[in-house]
């Protein structure tokens, strides 16, 4: 259904593909979408692993789709340079040629612990190096059946969003991930994650940040989308877009995905 927000259909890579194969796999999907042509008030966006920034950039360049297709980042880290051996900072990303940063993702909070503060901070230099981030939230399984759904959800924006004005929260891309739905196979369905979607995470900008906010931030579903289930979540009016791990590092999948969008 159409919306007055521009729908992002993102792909996070997570930890897979090498430079090379990134850069193969590039040229084939941006092949395939621009043969297929931009679906109207879509933007695609493709995040690989830091090392294969590069080389996707490249060839998002050389392909001439750079108005629609997007490059984002993973993670990043909150400090802009200095002694923080491993870690790699916003403006690095800027001028690799990203546009957006994921921040947050469970995988991040739960497997590297990063806290809800943590996540604050990492969407702060986000938007201090000129970057769009997107912040994840989400519960986990035992936090649903313990029907803390909207309360965990409630605080992640609370501290995230803290300090943020409503430019920078209209302007910005949340994704809802129930962490049970994450590379299990097992999504959401469109109905849950709608409800989420408009009535705890639209609602809890509306809160924070203002009408005006509520009504621009954009809102993406993910956890096990595929290209078979893709079209349910679309359809429904507020969510806006999907961040895709696994159905995102095939071709056919992802430009079905895109299509869907
Ligand atoms: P999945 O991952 O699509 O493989 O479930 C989604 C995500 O973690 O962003």
């Amino acid at each position: 259904m159409a919306t007055h927000r521009t729908r992002l259909m993102a792909g996070n890579w997570k930890m897979n593909k090498v430079p090379s194969e990134a850069r193969a796999f590039t040229r084939q999907l941006l092949g395939r979408l621009e043969a297929a042509g931009r679906p109207e008030g879509v933007e695609v966006l493709l995040c690989p692993p830091f090392p294969a920034l590069t080389a996707v950039h490249e060839e998002i360049v050389a392909s001439g789709a750079g108005d629609w297709v997007q490059l984002g980042a993973q993670n990043l880290y909150f400090e802009t340079h200095g002694a923080f051996t491993g870690e790699v900072a916003g403006p690095m990303l800027a001028d690799a040629g990203c546009r957006y940063v994921i921040v947050g993702h469970s995988e991040r909070r739960h497997l590297f612990g990063e806290s809800d503060e943590t996540v604050a901070r990492k969407v702060k230099a986000a938007f201090s190096a000129g970057l769009v981030p997107i912040l994840c939230v989400g519960e986990t399984i035992d936090q649903r059946r313990q029907g803390q759904t909207e309360a965990v959800i409630r605080r992640q924006l609370e501290v995230a969003l803290e300090g943020l004005d409503e430019a920078a929260v209209a302007g910005m891309v949340i994704a809802y991930e129930p962490v049970w739905a994450i590379g299990t196979g097992e999504n959401a369905t469109p109905e849950e994650a709608h409800r989420v979607i408009q009535q705890v995470i639209r609602q809890r900008v509306r809160e924070l940040t203002g009408q005006a906010a509520a009504e621009r931030v954009r809102i993406q579903y993910g956890g096990s989308v595929n290209a078979t289930n893709i079209a349910d979540f679309m359809a429904l009016d507020g969510i806006d877009g999907a961040l895709v791990g696994g159905a995102s590092l095939k071709v056919d999948s992802f430009t079905a995905i895109v299509a869907a969008g």
